[in-house]
C-alpha cells in the first residue's frame, strides 16, 4: 500500500452532502493536484464523525486538526496553509476548534477522553464507504471467512449468546436466542432481514451506520443467513435514506463481484443473496411483521402475533429481523469474541449503544458508548451542558415510543435493565434532551398527534384511544381541562397497552403514563389554575 504523508477525510453523511461536502472534496482534489501533492497526500469522503454543527468536516491525520464548517471557497488557503506550508490554519479551525475536542473518538484516539467506545462505528468515519478494498483493509468481511470456514451455526449462536448482545431496536431481546429460533423453525426455506425502516423522530442513527460503513450490514447479513440457514436475505431501507439505499446497493454490487454474495461463498456450499426494499414513508413499517407484509406488496400493517416471524415471517417462511445497530455488532463480535464483547458495559447489557443527542444542549450530534452511562454524564461529556445555562427537565428517550425521563433519573445507568427498573424505556436510542422551559403537556400532545396519525388503523383501541388521547390533551393545553381527564387519561393508556395489537399502540399511551408519574403537579396546574407554567400553551390569554 502507498504510504502518504497526511490523509485528509471529508464528512460525507447526508447532512455534509446538503451543505456541500461534494463541493469541497473535488476542490480539495483540484487544489492538492495543483499545489503538486497528490503523491503525499491521500483524500477520501468518509462517513458521519459525530458532530453535525460544523459540518462539512475536513479532518487532516497524522494531526487529527478539525476544520469546519468548511466552504469550497475556504478550501485553497486551507490546502495552502496546513498541506503545502505545514502550519494549521488557525482561521478555519477557530469555530471548531474546541469542536476538535469534542469529538470523542478523535480525542479517544489520542487518549485524552476516555468514555466514548466505537465498535459500530468504528470505520465510520474513518474508510471510504464506496470502497470495499477500504472494508477490507479495515477488518472487513474476516468475521465472515471465520464463520463460514471455521465455525458451524452452533458456534455462532454460542458465541452471540455469550457475548450478551441483545436487540438494539428497543425490545433488547438476546440476539443469539433469536437467531437460534429460526434455525431451529422447520423447514427450508428461510429468510434474513435487516430493519432499516428507522421512522422513530430523532432517531438517525441507523441511516449514518449505513452511509458511513454499509458493508459491515452486508457482511453481518450473510452471517446471519448463513447461521439460520437462509439463502436469501433483504434490507428494508426508509424511502427518505437516498445516501444510505445508493451506498448500500453500491456495496452489495462490490461484495457480489468480490463473490462474497452468491453461489458457493468462499469455495463452501454456502449461496446466499440479497435484495434492497425502499419503505414508503409508513412509521408504522419499522415494526417487523408490517414490514414484512410490505416487502410482500400488501398495505404495511402489523400482524397479529403469534404466530412470530421466527417461525412464520416473509411469505409464511422462518424469518430473521433484525435492527442495523443490532446486526452491525455481529462481526466486531465473531472477529473479536464474546469475551472482548463483554468487557464493553455492565453484565447483564453489555456493548456500546448509539444515541442522538438532540435538543437544549450546546453540543447536538451522535456517539457511541458503552452501556451504562448516565443521562448526567452525556449531557456533560458530549452535550456540553445545558444550552444557555438553563436547568435539565428531562429526556425524552427512544423516539416517540420511548420514555419521558424526569431529572431525578439522570444518574440511573442507561441499560435495558437499570432503565427497566426505574420504571422507563431505552428506546432506539434518540435522547431529547429538554431545559425548564419544555411543558410535559405539550411534549405528550406532540407526541400523541404523531401516534393517532401514524396508527395504521387496523385496531380500534389505538385508531381511536389515541385520537381521544390528543383531544384530552389539546383540552388541557387550551384551558378547558377537567380534573376527570387525568383519570380519563390513566385508562386510555392502559387500554392502549393492553388491547393494542402491536408495539405503536402498546406504547402510544406512555407519555401520558410518564407526565402524570412524574410532573402531576405540571399539569394539574393547567387544570386547577388555567396556568401553564412554563408559558408554552395557548391558556385563552393566561400565560405567565
Ligand atoms: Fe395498527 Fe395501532 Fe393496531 Fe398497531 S396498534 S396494528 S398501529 S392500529
Amino acid at each position: 500500500m502507498k504510504a502518504y504523508r497526511s490523509m485528509v477525510l471529508v464528512s460525507s453523511d447526508s447532512e455534509s452532502i446538503a451543505r456541500g461536502a461534494e463541493e469541497v472534496f473535488q476542490t480539495l482534489q483540484s487544489e492538492i493536484t495543483s499545489f503538486g501533492l497528490e503523491n503525499e497526500i491521500s483524500l477520501s469522503m468518509v462517513g458521519d464523525i459525530g458532530r453535525h454543527d460544523a459540518v462539512p468536516l475536513v479532518i487532516v491525520y497524522p494531526e487529527a486538526v478539525v476544520y469546519g464548517p468548511v466552504h469550497k471557497d475556504q478550501v485553497h488557503h486551507l490546502v495552502e496553509e496546513h498541506l503545502y506550508k505545514g502550519r494549521i490554519a488557525a482561521d478555519l479551525q477557530a469555530p471548531v476548534k474546541e469542536l476538535s475536542g469534542k469529538i470523542a473518538w478523535l480525542t479517544t484516539r489520542k487518549g485524552t477522553l476516555p468514555a466514548e467506545q466505537r465498535i459500530v462505528l468504528e470505520r465510520a468515519g474513518v474508510i471510504d464507504p464506496d470502497s470495499i478494498e477500504d472494508y477490507i483493509i479495515h477488518d472487513g468481511y474476516q468475521a465472515l471467512a471465520r464463520v463460514i470456514t471455521e465455525m458451524t451455526p452452533e458456534d455462532v449462536f454460542s458465541t452471540l449468546e455469550k457475548s450478551g448482545l441483545r436487540g438494539r431496536g428497543g425490545a433488547g431481546f438476546p440476539t443469539g436466542t433469536k437467531w437460534r429460533f429460526v434455525k431451529k423453525a422447520p423447514g427450508t426455506k428461510k429468510y434474513v432481514i435487516c430493519n432499516a425502516d428507522e421512522s422513530e423522530p430523532g432517531t438517525f442513527k441507523d441511516r449514518l451506520i449505513l452511509e458511513g460503513d454499509p458493508h459491515s450490514i452486508i457482511e453481518a447479513l450473510i452471517i446471519a443467513g448463513y447461521a439460520v440457514g437462509a439463502d436469501e436475505g433483504y434490507l428494508y431501507i426508509r424511502g427518505e435514506y437516498n445516501l444510505a439505499q445508493e451506498r448500500v446497493k453500491k456495496a452489495i454490487a462490490q461484495a457480489r463481484e468480490m463473490g462474497f454474495l452468491g453461489e458457493r461463498i468462499f469455495g463452501t456450499d454456502f449461496n446466499f443473496d440479497l435484495h434492497v426494499h425502499i419503505g414508503a414513508g409508513a412509521y408504522i413499517c419499522g415494526e417487523e411483521t408490517a414490514l414484512i407484509e410490505s416487502i410482500e406488496g400488501k398495505r404495511g400493517e402489523p400482524r397479529a402475533r403469534p404466530p412470530y416471524p421466527t417461525t412464520n415471517g416473509l411469505w409464511g417462511k422462518p424469518t430473521l429481523v433484525n435492527n442495523v445497530e443490532t446486526l452491525a455488532n455481529v462481526p466486531p463480535i465473531l472477529r473479536n469474541g464474546a469475551d472482548w464483547y463483554r468487557s464493553f458495559g455492565p453484565a447483564t447489557s453489555p456493548g456500546t449503544k448509539v444515541y442522538t443527542i438532540l435538543g437544549n444542549v450546546n453540543v447536538t450530534g451522535l456517539i457511541e458508548v458503552p452501556m451504562g452511562i448516565t443521562l448526567r454524564e452525556v449531557i456533560a461529556i458530549y452535550g456540553k451542558g445545558m444550552k444557555a445555562g438553563k436547568h435539565f427537565k428531562l429526556a425524552q428517550t427512544g423516539g416517540s415510543s420511548g420514555s419521558i425521563v424526569p431529572a431525578s433519573l439522570q444518574d440511573t445507568p442507561m441499560d435495558f435493565d437499570s432503565f427497566a427498573k426505574a420504571g422507563v424505556a431505552l428506546g432506539s436510542g434518540a435522547l431529547l434532551i429538554c431545559d425548564e422551559d419544555t411543558c410535559v403537556v405539550d411534549l405528550a400532545k406532540v407526541l400523541l398527534n404523531f401516534f393517532r396519525k401514524e396508527s395504521c388503523g387496523k385496531c380500534n383501541p389505538c385508531r381511536i384511544g389515541n385520537q381521544r388521547a390528543y383531544e384530552i390533551l389539546t383540552n388541557i393545553s387550551e384551558g378547558t381541562g377537567k380534573m376527570q381527564d387525568l383519570d380519563d387519561l390513566m385508562l386510555l393508556s392502559d387500554n392502549l397497552y393492553q388491547l393494542s395489537n402491536c408495539g405503536l399502540g402498546q406504547t402510544a399511551g406512555a407519555p401520558i403514563r410518564d407526565i402524570l408519574t412524574h410532573f402531576r403537579a405540571e399539569v394539574e396546574a393547567h387544570i386547577r389554575l388555567k396556568v401553564c407554567p412554563t408559558g408554552i400553551c395557548p391558556m385563552s390569554g393566561k400565560r405567565i
